[in-house]
């Protein structure tokens, strides 16, 4: 096959042929005009020649003519005789040989200008006179030497020339008309315009031809480049483009599309090899060798995958497909063929390799036994996990194995059981379970595939199925759990009925209970207002009798007496104090007034107070009081807790013993600890310890009193302030109570105030 020529090369033809078509018509012209100018101007030349010619011999003739008739007159007078009359014959003797042709006529004419004879004979002008004919510028011895041209009445013009006689009388005059001097003349005219015109006719039947020709040629041309824009366009659409490979020039032809592909703007339509081996992929660079394959005749066939560098610096995948056919001579082979752009093709394979790669990883990590059988059952894929469950050798488990191959060299499970599923009937497949021989539970699901073909998955349920039994088991309990529990509801019933009532009868109590200590807290608050008030007329009273303001009271025992009424009076109002405080705690109507207050001066207050008791039990005081250590609390409040869980140290700690407060920061706010060497309490009481008036009895606290309200109460103020009061006991050894406070907002603390 051979390429067609490239755009610009056909233009070029199409041009020189367009131009060589017009300057042949050109030329053409030229010479028939060159023609036409020069017959015409040999056909003037020719008129002329014939005339001149033609008058000269006229001339020629009446002269010979003349003479004659001169001679013959002279000789009959030199003889004697009479000379001969001027007529017709003496005429027509004295004529030459061919005077008469070209239609000549001679007339001699006498001195009174008659005609006498003419010749030929039959001339109009025998009888005529002739300056009727000749006009008055004749007369009868008019001697012209040259033909004169006259133009008749008629229209007619003739040639005239005329001869005296000398000494005879008359003249001889020769006349031809212009039409017959002509007549030969126009014979050779027609005879060339014949010629002419079929030179004409030849020349304009080459011309047709020719243009014809050349109307096919460009129409030819037309279709040729009309094909050759399809050509392009199908190429350009179709992603291809087409080469001619000129072997012995290393000259390479590329369609207009092939420049497309590549993104280079179109120059010429040739490239050299080694244009189009820089572009190549360094991998894919050994084309000559097939080509030399080619050459050799080792293939038929140059068939290749390549990249080639587009503009824009990506590789293109392209595939060539050619062959070798003979050049413009035998040693010139072409390699022609036809370059597919196949990168869009390469990507989606390599999308759908991976894709692959993708599923058959993904089916081959998949808990299930997998495979896929085709429309001819032949096997399309399976994962190891069905090679392991049908034992099957490697070489049965390539793709396109028949279905009976495979089944014949797989060892198939010994089912021992087969449950069909429930809703396992599907019209493009089924679905199963069997058990097999060493226990386990499969479910097999088959489906038909969409192109005929069938999948199927094997799931390993033997877990499933062991939960179901278990499932079933414990429905089983369940159900007679169930009918016991019907069975005890029953008496559940008639019980709840039983505690419905209690629970109101303990509501009631509760409510009567609560307002019985509201009554009771009311009233305490009230009666230990109402007891201070004779309390301290009787403390300030045996104060008076103790100081004997008013004279001595004479009596050592009144002395006496006063001192135990003063001690008795003080601790009746130490106790009833206590009582106040808890009732108002207990009846919320405790005020509390929150600051920023050292904990450590709070202490050292407080130690003003229990100093000189400690000091008079012989109780050593250790104290351990960081700088600075601030909390938001009710100072009185806070006052009073240290006031009862020191004084209880100091009081349960025999002589000779120690207390230790440490106070510091926890993580949360601040901690103050009171540890003592004291006697301690047993384990068992320290839980009742913060309730009011509960006391630890044993023979050291009953000498010591107390109402059993110092805890509760400090217990109380501290779970005000959102803290913590713990306490913890050895007996023998010593106690140890712990208050936390925490960093709690002043709102907080105010609102559980
Ligand atoms: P009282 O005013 O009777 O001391 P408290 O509530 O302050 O009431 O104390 C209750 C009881 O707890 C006391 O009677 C005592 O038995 C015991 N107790 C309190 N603090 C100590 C302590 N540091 N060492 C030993 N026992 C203590």
């Amino acid at each position: 096959m051979r390429l067609p020529s490239p755009l610009p090369e056909r233009w070029r033809i199409l041009i020189s042929e367009k131009a060589l078509r017009r300057i042949i018509t050109g030329l053409t012209a030229v010479f028939l005009a060159t023609l036409c100018i020069s017959l015409f101007s040999q056909l003037l030349q020719s008129r002329y020649s014939h005339m001149t010619e033609q008058n000269r011999f006229s001339a020629l003739h009446v002269q010979l003519a003349a003479q004659n008739i001169i001679n013959s007159l002279a000789s009959d007078s030199a003889g004697g005789q009479t000379a001969r009359p001027l007529n017709g014959d003496l005429l027509t003797q004295s004529l030459a040989a061919n005077a008469l042709d070209e239609d000549r006529v001679f007339a001699l004419v006498d001195n009174f200008g008659l005609v006498i004879a003419t010749a030929p004979a039959a001339s109009k002008l025998a009888g005529e006179r002739i300056t009727d004919v000749l006009g008055t510028t004749f007369t009868t011895d008019s001697n012209w030497q040259n033909m004169r041209l006259f133009t008749f009445t008629n229209g007619d013009s003739a040639f005239v020339s005329a001869r005296d006689l000398g000494n005879f009388p008359g003249s001889l005059i020769v006349m031809q008309k212009r039409s017959d001097l002509l007549a030969a003349w126009w014979t050779g005219v027609i005879r060339l315009a014949v010629l002419f015109v079929v030179t004409l006719l030849v020349l304009a039947m080459l011309a047709g031809a020719f243009h014809w020709q050349a109307a096919k040629a460009s129409e030819a041309d037309a279709v040729l480049s009309i094909a050759t824009e399809r050509l392009d366009k199908a190429l350009d659409r179709s992603n291809c483009g087409m080469w001619d490979w000129n072997l012995a020039e290393g000259t390479i032809f590329w369609s207009k599309s092939m420049f497309e592909i590549l993104g280079m703007p179109p120059q010429g339509s040739f490239l050299s090899f080694g244009e189009v081996s820089a572009r190549l992929h360094a991998e894919d660079s050994n084309i000559e060798g097939m080509v030399e394959e080619l050459l050799r005749g080792q293939r038929t066939v140059f068939n290749r995958e390549f990249r080639m560098r587009h503009a824009d610096g990506n590789w293109i995948w392209l595939r060539a497909r050619a062959a070798l056919a003979p050049g413009d001579t035998a040693d010139t082979p072409h390699l022609i063929g036809i370059i597919f752009d196949i990168t869009a093709q390469k990507l989606t394979d390599k999308l759908s390799h991976d894709a692959e790669l993708r599923l058959k990883d993904a089916i081959e990590n998949i808990s299930e036994a997998f495979v896929l059988w085709d429309t001819e059952n032949r096997l399309v894929m399976c994962n190891s996990k069905y090679q392991q469950f049908h034992s099957l050798p490697p070489a049965s488990c390539v793709p396109g194995t028949p279905y009976a191959v495979v089944t014949q060299s797989a060892k198939e499970p010994i089912v021992r059981q087969y449950v069909p599923t429930v809703g396992g009937e599907h019209p493009d497949g089924k679905s199963l379970e069997v058990q097999l021989g060493d226990g386990r539970w499969l479910q097999i699901n088959e489906r038909r595939t969409r192109d005929g073909g069938f999948v199927s998955v094997g799931t390993d349920i033997t877990a499933l199925k062991k939960q179901e039994e278990r499932l079933l088991l414990s429905e089983r309990t369940l159900m007679m759990t169930v009918r016991d529990l019907q069975k005890e509801r029953l008496s559940a019933d008639q019980q709840s009925q039983r505690l419905a009532e209690l629970a109101d009868k303990y509501a009631r109590e509760k409510t009567r209970a609560e307002s019985a200590n509201r009554s009771k807290s009311e009233f305490l608050a009230n009666m230990s207002h109402e007891l201070r008030t004779p309390l301290n007329a009787i403390i300030g009273f045996s104060e008076v009798m103790q100081e004997q303001m008013f004279g001595p009271l004479g009596s050592e025992k009144y002395m006496e007496y006063s001192h135990d009424i003063h001690r008795s009076g003080q601790f009746l109002l130490d106790v009833i104090n206590d009582i106040l405080d808890m009732s108002k705690i207990e009846a919320g109507r405790i005020e509390m007034e929150l600051t920023s207050l050292s904990l450590s001066s709070v202490i050292t207050d407080v130690m003003r107070l229990i100093g000189p008791r400690a000091a008079k039990g012989k109780v050593d005081i250790v104290l351990d009081l960081p700088k600075a250590c601030d909390i938001v609390a009710d100072k009185r409040a806070l006052k009073q807790v240290f006031i009862n869980l020191l004084s209880n140290a100091v009081k349960f700690t025999p002589e000779g013993g120690q207390v230790k407060i440490t106070v510091s920061k926890s993580r949360d706010g601040a901690k103050v600890v009171i540890a003592d060497t004291g006697i301690g309490i047993p384990g068992n009481d320290i839980e009742k310890l913060g309730r009011p008036f509960e006391q630890v009895e044993n023979q050291f606290t009953k000498s010591k009193g107390g109402s059993g309200l110092g805890l509760a109460i400090s217990k109380s103020l501290v779970d005000l302030h959102t803290g913590s009061l713990d306490i913890s006991s050895t007996v023998g050894i010593g106690t140890t109570v712990t208050v936390n406070f925490r960093n709690a907002p002043e709102s907080a603390i105010l609102k559980s105030a």
